[in-house]
This record gives structure tokens, C-alpha cells and sequence, in this order.
């Protein structure tokens, strides 16, 4: 069987695009979560027409079809647990149409984010979502998992800036929905639906996204706090001061250590923690601004304020926190990387708890994220080829977990469910609303092909 619709995915897609090599195949059976699972068959697919195709015949023979972008992925979304089609998205790749008085740009879905963001700059105008992983993610995988990014506190993330999508559903049809208009009511918000899905619904295949223009002014600000929970609560208050920066971000002193011996830009070692901040806006609103989050970090006991004086500075400073997971990722064999989010005003008690519990079972936990938004990544650096490392692992990754939840929080602020978290999904998600979750599954995808053994797995 395997051997026949190989051969049927050549006669669609063209015998060059089609994988089946085991060596080949190697590296489209990871992502970044490290996790290993390998499909049967790679098809670097060209437009919505041969993955309709492609879906058509995987609905009919009941053959599992993964959609993978750039597979940045942290929680295993485009991995093939059950074998079956990878579909790779990057031959589709072309940005068009700028408009500059309705603000929308149209991409297919295997854009690079940051090309989309780069043509946008082109006309004056910027797209906001901007993961840490933005050189390389995808518009499909960001839309797939709802991404957030650094900019998330002022601008939102990728569902603020989805206007309509092409997509190819599981049993083949191709549909576009959503409306460019400012507003629209017109029937229920598929758009919104597919957002976040995770790739188990639909395949996007092309989306127009809003656009912004770009901010006159920035200030870029680095401080350092002597501890951890000095830092969390002049996030809180920063926001409260009625403040909304456009970029709020924590890091903690493990972190802090690893980005140092990675990357030697002179970050203070001995530093409990930093926020990297940025304001944008007009020059003056920007300075006043500056001002009042200078006065707030004074009153949490900061060490050291300091405004980024030239664009190669910022752009150090950039460059530092988006190399945060990296350099974790070589501290230990095996880096476990958390999504936990809680409302805003409960962050200092999600720091201290995930301090507590670092120490409770004696594990190195790097915490950095996006503390504007309530979003922490805690980091376990560790050796999971360990045993009794791994069972401390997992004790850890359930206590966060819980203790997320009962801050009000959730289990994942933006890099979804997956394969990584679907065990843990009740714990937040009621019986009724989970079964009614199923369904919207199952109208979509009655063979249950799209994206099997994710997000909803019992
Ligand atoms: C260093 C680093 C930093 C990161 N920083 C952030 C961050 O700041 N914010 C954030 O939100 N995430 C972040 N991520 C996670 C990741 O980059 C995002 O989840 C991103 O959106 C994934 O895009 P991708 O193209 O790599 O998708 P993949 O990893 O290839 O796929 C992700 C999911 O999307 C599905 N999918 C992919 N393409 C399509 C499509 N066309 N149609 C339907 N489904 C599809 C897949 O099946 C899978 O379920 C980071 C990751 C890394 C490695």
C-alpha cells in the first residue's frame, strides 16, 4: 500500500518533491522539541490544488497528512506520530499585494515571518507578531499555533492580525473564509477557529494579514534587579502605572549566565534578574514614558537602569533575548522548555513558585518569556537520558503545570497543546467543553487524517 500511493503523491506533486529516502527523510522527523518521529513519506508541496489532492486520497485510504512549516515547533505539532504524509509548506512562499490604505499583505503559508515583516517595512508599515523564532517560523505554523512574540503586550498576537485565509480542509475542499474589512459579522469566525488549531483542522494555505504603520520614536531599556521577584513586580507595576510598552521581557540569572557564555556581550553575571522594555510611539510620548518606567523600576529596587543609546545597542539587546532558548539549549543534554501563563497580576507568584520548585527537586530552571503578556518559558536544563532525572522531570513539569492553573492561568500561552502537552489538557479544559472540541473536530475531519494523536488525544 505504502509502495502505491508513494507513487500516486509522485504523479501529484512531481517525483523531485516527493521524500521517501530514510536519509532524506532524517531531519523532517524532528522539530524542536527534539522528540522523534518519523512520517513515511515528505511532499514539498506547491499550491492549495496538489494538497487537495493530497487530502482527498489520504481521507479516502485513511492515511495521516502533518502539515509542517519551518518545524520551530515547541510542542511537537508537526510531527508524525502515526507515520503517514509530511506536507512541507516552504516551496510556498510568495508575499504580495501591500496595501497600504486597508494595511493587509497577502503571504502563502510557508512565508518566512520576518520576510512578511520585511516587505511591510518596504511601504512605511510593520507586521506586529514577531516570535523569537521570526528568521525562520512560517505564517502557516505562526497562525497554526496562535504565536505570540516579543511585541504581544501593546500589539497582540497573530490572531489580532488574521483577515481571511485560504484552506484546504481534510476532505479535500478548498475554502476561503474571513472577511479584509475592519469589521465583519457575517457568520461564525472561522478565521478565529483555525488560528491556534494547530494544524488539525484545516491546512492553511494562503492568508491576507493587517498590517501597522511603523512607530516614529523607540526606546529600548535594559535594568537589572537584584532578585527575581523584584523584577516580576515592576513588570506588574509598570502596567499598572498605566504604562503599555510595547516589549516587556524577563530573564532570570540562569539565563542570564547562559546567553553570557554563548554569546559575550558583557551582561552582568551576578544579576538576579532583567527586563528588557521597549516603548514606541511619538518622540515625546516616548521619552514620558521612559520616565515613568525608569520611576517604577527605582521603586522595585533596581540595579541598574539603562536606555539603549544607538541602534547597535538595541540591537544587541535584542539579539540577547532571542538567543535565550539557544543558550539554554546548550547548558545540559536535554532542555524542557514551559509555556506557563497567568493573568498579569499574579506573575510574581508564578516566578517564586517555579523557584521553589527548582529547588524542591534540585533542577536548573532558566525562566525567561514575555512577563508583559504573563508568559514565562521555565526552562529545565537536565539529562533525560537519566532516569531518575527524568522522573524529577516530570514531577516538575505537572507541579507548574497545576500551579498555573490554580494562578488562573493556562497551559500554554503560545506554543499549543501539541503532542507534548495533550496529556495534561483536562486539567484546564472542562469535560463538556473538551467533548464539544471533538466535535468541531470531527465535522472538520470525520477520518480524524489532519494531524492525528495531537491536542485532543482521549
Ligand atoms: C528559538 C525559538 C523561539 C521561539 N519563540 C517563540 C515566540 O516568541 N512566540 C511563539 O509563539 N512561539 C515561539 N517559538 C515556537 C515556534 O516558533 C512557533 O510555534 C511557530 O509559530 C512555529 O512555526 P513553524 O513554521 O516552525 O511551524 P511548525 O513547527 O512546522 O508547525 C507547528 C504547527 O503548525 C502546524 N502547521 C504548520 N504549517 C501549517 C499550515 N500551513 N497549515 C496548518 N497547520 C500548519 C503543524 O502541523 C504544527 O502543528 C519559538 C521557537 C524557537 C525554536
Amino acid at each position: 500500500m505504502k509502495q502505491s500511493y508513494i507513487k500516486y503523491l509522485e504523479e501529484i506533486a512531481g517525483q523531485d518533491f516527493v521524500i521517501t529516502d530514510m536519509e532524506d527523510k532524517i531531519c523532517y522527523g524532528y522539530d524542536s522539541t527534539r522528540l522523534e518521529f518519523m512520517p513515511d513519506a515528505i511532499v514539498k508541496v506547491k499550491n492549495a490544488e496538489q494538497i487537495s489532492s493530497i487530502l482527498k486520497f489520504a481521507n479516502e485510504n485513511k492515511i495521516p497528512v502533518i502539515p509542517r512549516g519551518a518545524a520551530t515547533g515547541l510542542s511537537g505539532g508537526c510531527l508524525a506520530v502515526n507515520g503517514g504524509i509530511s506536507l512541507v509548506m516552504l516551496e510556498m512562499n510568495s508575499i504580495s499585494e501591500i496595501n497600504t490604505v486597508d494595511l493587509l499583505v497577502q503571504a502563502q503559508a510557508g512565508a518566512v515571518t520576518i520576510d512578511v515583516d520585511r516587505a511591510a517595512n518596504n511601504c512605511g508599515l510593520f507586521y506586529p507578531p514577531d516570535p523569537g523564532s521570526l528568521k525562520t517560523s512560517t505564517i502557516g505554523g505562526n497562525i497554526a499555533e496562535n504565536a505570540g512574540g516579543l511585541r504581544g503586550l501593546k500589539y497582540g498576537v497573530t490572531k489580532n492580525y488574521v483577515k481571511s485565509l485560504e484552506l484546504v480542509l481534510p476532505t479535500g475542499e478548498i475554502i476561503n473564509t474571513g472577511a479584509v474589512t475592519v469589521k465583519s459579522v457575517s457568520g461564525y469566525n472561522i478565521v478565529d477557529l483555525i488560528t491556534g488549531s494547530e494544524g488539525t483542522l484545516a491546512i492553511v494555505t494562503r492568508a491576507t494579514l493587517g498590517l501597522l504603520p511603523i512607530p516614529k520614536a523607540k526606546a529600548s531599556i535594559l535594568t537589572t534587579f537584584p532578585d527575581t521577584a523584584s523584577a516580576a513586580s515592576a513588570v506588574r507595576d509598570i502596567v499598572a502605572a498605566g504604562i503599555i510598552t510595547a516589549t516587556l521581557e524577563f530573564v532570570d540569572n540562569v539565563t542570564i549566565n547562559a546567553i553570557e557564555d554563548y554569546l559575550k556581550i558583557g551582561l552582568d553575571r551576578n544579576t538576579g534578574a532583567m527586563l528588557l522594555i521597549e516603548v514606541d510611539g511619538y518622540e515625546g510620548a516616548v521619552q514620558e514614558e521612559a520616565e515613568i518606567v525608569k520611576e517604577v523600576c527605582a521603586r522595585n529596587r533596581c540595579s541598574s537602569f539603562r536606555l539603549a543609546t544607538s541602534d547597535e545597542e538595541r540591537d544587541r539587546l535584542w539579539s540577547a533575548r532571542r538567543a535565550a532558548l539557544s543558550s539554554l539549549a546548550r547548558v545540559r543534554p536535554s532542555t524542557i522548555l514551559e509555556d506557563a501563563t497567568v493573568p498579569r497580576s499574579r506573575i510574581v507568584e508564578l516566578v517564586e513558585a517555579v523557584n521553589a520548585i527548582a529547588q524542591k527537586y534540585s533542577l536548573s530552571i532558566g525562566t525567561f518569556g514575555h512577563a508583559g503578556d504573563g508568559n514565562l518559558h521555565p526552562t529545565i536544563l537536565t539529562d533525560l537520558r537519566d532516569k531518575d532525572e527524568e522522573i524529577k522531570v516530570e514531577k516538575a513539569i505537572e507541579e507548574i503545570f497545576i500551579k498555573t492553573i490554580e494562578l488562573g492561568g493556562t497551559l500554554s500561552g503560545e506554543h499549543g497543546i501539541g503532542l507534548t502537552k495533550a496529556k495534561f489538557l483536562k486539567l484546564e479544559v472542562s469535560e463538556d467543553a473538551y467533548r464539544l472540541m471533538k466535535n468541531i473536530k470531527k465535522t472538520f475531519d470525520p477520518n480524524n487524517i489532519l494531524n492525528p494523536g495531537k491536542l485532543l488525544i482521549n
